[in-house]
């Protein structure tokens, strides 16, 4: 394969590298946002973007966020993220992903990938006969399988933890929750939640996923455009990004904001409206990380480990109670607080990876 890579300084990034394969139909870009903590960990996307700028855009924004992410669920990796130019229903291809594991490999370990929007545990397959640096692999491979249910482990504990310390209530019990997506997450997050003793209200695009959802649950269905004015106590977005917006933000009748979905807030005004209002927001890259500490796992030695990975992602309700606090007595946003914290881990790694020496008297 005739791979042409080409690198793209920019500010702040570790390394940004474009690859154009015009035989193989192939053309993507990886950004290594921050190595500080280990190696860039994040996942593969396929999206038809309509330009260089747009995917450039994009991959940016992810691989920075893979940076907070990985360092407040302390995995011991870096940020990094990784887009392919394609319609996946139409252009996946093995050599495209070939090409794709030719791509990961040039950046020798520096850069780990694994599935994302548009990409599945398959394409990994082909990506993986060209490299190691993949994560992602199914449970039979070794691997770590679904992230789903992790993730959605961590956002119900994320729930507990905002009801205990935003409504003062120690159980779940009688909590109603409004759960945007009957999908992965909102599948297995409603089960929990079941099992807790909450009230569930549930809508999804999908009409046979939200049927089932009423019937397995118990929930209570209601429109997509209507959840945002849901008489609830928690509103638990598990489908889309920027669903806090100008237009949804007088809307909510809920007291707390904690779901799984990435990028909720549309701008990071969004944040400072909800606190106005009284709202509080678990921040999304905190509470939805389950599922890359439960990839992270594939990566250390002796192999995938279900109970530890379980262990840590119980983790994730004392980061966000930490959050709630720092919050409350700095009168921030927790959008903001988790973004210090994340900061300071960083900070702190640098220290640690570049011991300053200490100057001698002359
Ligand atoms: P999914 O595709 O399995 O589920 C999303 C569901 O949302 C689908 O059933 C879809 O029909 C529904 N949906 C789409 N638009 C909707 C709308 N307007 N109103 C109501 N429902 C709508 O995806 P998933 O894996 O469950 O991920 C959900 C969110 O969580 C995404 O934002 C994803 O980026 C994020 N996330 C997922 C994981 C994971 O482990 N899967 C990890 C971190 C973050």
């Amino acid at each position: 394969m005739a791979l042409r890579i080409t690198d793209i300084p920019i500010p702040g990034y570790e390394k940004v590298v474009m690859a154009v394969d015009p035989k193989a139909g192939f053309k993507a870009i990886i950004a290594v946002h921050d190595t500080t903590l280990g190696p860039a960990l994040g996942g593969l996307r396929m999206w038809p973007y309509e330009s260089e700028i747009q995917a450039l855009t994009d991959v940016l924004r992810l691989s920075r966020g893979m940076t907070y992410k990985s360092a407040l669920a302390r995995t011991g990796l870096g940020g990094g993220k990784s887009v392919i130019f394609g319609d996946p229903r139409k252009d996946k291809r093995p050599e495209v992903f070939r090409a794709m594991g030719e791509f990961v490999e040039s950046l020798g370990g520096r850069y780990i990938t694994a599935e994302d929007v548009g990409t599945s545990v398959g394409d990994m397959k082909w990506i993986r006969e060209k490299t190691n640096w993949v994560t992602g692999r199914a449970r039979e491979e070794g691997g770590s399988g679904d992230p789903s249910p992790f993730t959605a482990y961590g956002v119900f504990l994320g729930i507990k933890a905002f009801v205990e310390e935003e409504l003062g209530r120690k159980s779940l019990k009688g909590v109603r929750v409004a759960v945007q997506g009957a999908g992965h997450v909102g599948w297995f997050l409603m089960g929990r939640l079941r099992d807790a003793g909450c009230e569930i209200t549930v809508c999804d695009v999908d009409k046979a996923k939200q049927d089932a959802a009423v019937k397995e649950f118990g929930a209570k269905a209601c429109e997509p455009d209507d959840v945002y004015a849901a008489d609830v106590d928690v509103f638990a977005p598990c489908a889309l990004g920027a669903v806090v917006n100008d237009s949804t933000l007088p809307r909510f009748k809920c007291k707390v904001i904690a779901g799984g979905s990435n990028n909720q807030l549309h701008e990071p005004r969004h944040g400072e409206e909800l606190k106005k209002r009284g709202i509080a927001y678990a921040p999304d890259y905190v509470i939805n990380a389950g599922g890359v500490i439960n990839v992270a796992f594939e990566l250390v030695p002796g192999g995938y480990d279900e109970a530890a990975s379980t262990k840590k992602v119980e983790g994730i309700y004392d980061t966000l109670k930490h959050i709630c606090r720092i919050a409350k007595d700095e009168d921030i946003t927790t959008a903001a607080a988790a973004d210090r914290l994340a900061e300071e881990i960083l900070t702190e790694g640098r220290r640690k990876a570049k011991p300053v020496k200490a100057k001698k008297k002359k």
